[in-house]
């Protein structure tokens, strides 16, 4: 993967690591670390850590461990962890030997707060939750000392041993670290470290009653693991002097470096486990894998590719200040990267029944198409053609408004790979008036590709079309943005008013040509004239379900164009 090497100019993490490797710092080794909470499934921002930790570690020859962050066992699971895997995997990127967790080092960290204890920087509390936050004080107010902060070093010992071994219930104490009450930055003034949480661990079960935070756990996990550059992102720049703070307090065997960056903010979507594990428990979705979900098991069941992925965050890059990246640019990578890689197919998707009364009745001729004009590897395949078609319901108007080309009574287009048609006659539904059925004349001297002068004559639409006899019957589930609203949840509304009531519309009954029959789940083509679509995981023999991926309309070619 390259990133450095084809970009002319380095990001600021990569700057600062090019320097510190110059330098000889940490003997001039790279070791990155993505540290997911298993709490959910990952979304599109996290393929942007992802990108970054895996990437400059590939750019500097160095190492990237996956590490679990699995320090609450409240909201954690396996279904999550294996989640994580697969998709990191997925998106191309590799951890060999190098799978940690957090909760491999509960030992340690607990060995660790001891030592703690015993040089006298940490102290039980025994004041509640409540009590606490009242006693941190505020942004302006300087926070006061717990009744409990000047408790002996062996009083401390004793009750932090005792929270340990389950001798008193969930709340009575905590741990604190013991830094500065009057501190300007919050997260110094005497953090929580351990909490007692009878709650059973997927990992070590019912092992631990006490468990560490997050803020205690992560400068450790990084030290013990010997990573350099600890990228995360902005909101926990406040957090560095305490990740410091430990750092330089513990006989840990190794120093890593906080780094900060801007984390991904996507329009028309929420990256948020917290929101995307409501859409899920609600049912606005249908699971974390709805094609709708920026989840990357979402995006990859609606038939995006890695490629796009890696691509989309490439182009975002990395910076030191919060943006808002359109919608418009992640759907403009995957649509740039199925154009060169899709094979062409045709599907009609409201199929409108068209008769050649000059076609014989039992007849069948094989026209051949091309599989991707892009790809000239790529090949041709032959598709059958027969009396009875059908079009799209879009590709014909009764009566045609103005710079309307395509097919309406009296007029001819072109049947992509075949012949030009022209309309004889329009059957409607007597009771609705609804058309059913057009009657059409073909011209057998304009197949495609015949170099007659017929075949040279011009028209001015082309149509993709499917043999009624030889087609197979779909479903296509369509999609839109999963939320009006460019920031859904802005100011005060919450964020489930804005969602988009049409982001699902299914079409059953489309009629697609027959050499999808064999389509495995996964596989994604370029539907002609509609988009790209991919086989849904619903698929079975018989009964094919497609996603449509994006459409082929490029809107951010235009925003690209007006800035
Ligand atoms: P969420 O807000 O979705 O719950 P999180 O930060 O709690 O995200 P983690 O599992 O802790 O989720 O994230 C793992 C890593 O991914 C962290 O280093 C985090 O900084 C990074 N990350 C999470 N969301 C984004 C984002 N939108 N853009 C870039 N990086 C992100
Ligand atoms: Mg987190």
């Amino acid at each position: 993967m390259s990133t450095s090497e084809t970009t002319e100019s380095l990001d600021f993490i990569r700057t600062l690591i090019t320097e510190d490797v110059r330098a000889g710092k940490h003997g001039g080794r790279v070791a990155t670390r993505f540290p997911p909470e298993p709490n959910g499934y990952l979304h599109i921002g996290h393929a942007k850590s992802i990108c970054l930790n895996f990437g400059a570690a590939t750019d500097f020859r160095g190492t990237c461990n996956l590490r679990f962050d699995d320090t609450n066992p409240v909201k954690e699971d396996v279904e999550y962890v294996e989640s994580i895997q697969d998709d990191v995997h997925w998106l191309g990127f590799d951890w060999q030997d190098r799978l940690f967790y957090a909760s491999d080092y509960f030992q340690k960290l607990y060995d660790y707060a001891v030592l703690l204890i015993q040089a006298g920087k940490a102290y039980v509390d025994s004041l509640t939750a409540e009590e606490i936050r009242e006693y941190r004080g505020t942004l302006t107010e300087p926070g006061r000392n717990s009744p409990h902060r000047d408790r002996s070093i062996a009083e401390n010992l004793e009750l932090f041993e005792g929270m340990h071994a389950g001798k008193y219930p969930d709340g009575a104490h905590v741990l604190r670290a013991k830094i500065d009450m009057a501190s300007p930055n919050i997260n110094m003034r005497d953090p929580t470290m351990y909490r007692i949480r009878r709650a059973t661990h997927h990992r070590t079960g019912d092992q631990w009653l006490l468990y560490p935070t997050y803020d205690y756990a992560h400068p450790i996990s990084d030290a013990l693991e010997g990573i350099t550059h600890s990228l995360c992102t902005l909101e926990f720049e406040d957090h560095r002097p305490l990740y410091d703070w430990l750092l330089a307090n513990l006989p840990v065997p190794h120093h890593p470096q906080q780094i900060e960056f801007a984390r991904l903010n996507l329009s028309f979507t929420v990256l948020s486990k917290r929101r995307l594990l409501r859409l899920v428990e609600e049912s606005h979705v249908r699971g974390w894998d709805d094609s709708r979900m920026p989840t990357l098991a979402g995006l990859r069941r609606r038939g995006f590719t890695p490629e796009a992925i890696r691509d989309f965050c490439e182009r975002v890059g990395v910076a030191k200040k919060e943006s808002m990246i359109d919608m418009a640019l992640l759907e403009h990578c995957v649509r740039e990267d199925l154009n060169r890689r899709a094979a062409r197919v045709m599907a009609v998707l409201k199929p409108l029944k068209v008769v050649l009364e000059n076609y014989p009745e039992d007849k069948t001729e094989y026209l051949e198409a091309r599989n991707n004009p892009e790809d000239a590897a790529s090949g041709s395949r032959l598709v059958p053609f027969s009396r009875v078609i059908y079009i799209d319901q879009d590709d014909f108007r009764e009566d045609p408004p103005k710079k309307y080309f395509r097919l309406s009574p009296g007029r001819e287009v072109r049947l992509r790979y075949g012949f030009i048609i022209k309309c004889t006659g329009v059957i409607k539904d007597p009771a609705t008036g609804e058309v059913v059925e057009l009657r059409c004349t073909y011209d057998e001297r304009t197949r495609s590709g015949s170099e007659t002068p017929e075949d040279r004559k011009r028209v001015q639409a082309t149509i993709h079309w499917v043999s009624a006899a030889h087609a197979l019957d779909a479903e296509v589930r369509l999609y839109d943005r999963l939320f009006v609203s460019e920031r859904p949840g802005e100011g005060d509304r919450d964020f489930i008013e804005d969602i988009n009531p049409n982001s699902l519309e299914v079409l059953g009954g489309c009629k697609v040509e027959p050499s999808l029959a064999t389509a495995p789940t996964g596989a994604r083509y370029q539907f002609e004239r509609l988009g790209y679509f991919a086989v849904d995981a619903d698929a079975q023999s018989e009964r094919l379900v497609f996603n449509r991926t994006v459409t082929l309309r490029d809107q951010w070619a235009k925003i690209a164009q007006k800035s």
